[in-house]
């Protein structure tokens, strides 16, 4: 998997309404260290997903990896 920091993509998310300042069309979409991140750009909303499941998942292959003879 590749993670790219240094280039973010943000990308307009259509008909997307910012939860804070209610302004239309203001929401990005972009991958911060590989965590879906959403952001206002008309205030300082910003949630980021951080989906448990997913992390789960991903230590846990990483945990889990084992090497039969
Ligand atoms: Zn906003």
């Amino acid at each position: 998997m590749t993670i790219t920091t240094k280039k973010v993509k943000k990308r307009f998310v259509a008909g997307a309404k910012c939860p804070k300042c209610h302004a239309k069309e203001s929401i990005v979409l972009f991958k911060e260290n590989g965590i879906e991140t959403v952001e206002c750009v008309d205030c300082d909303y910003r949630e980021q997903q951080t989906e448990a499941k997913v992390a789960k998942k991903a230590s846990g292959a990483v945990i889990g990896v084992f090497t039969p003879d």
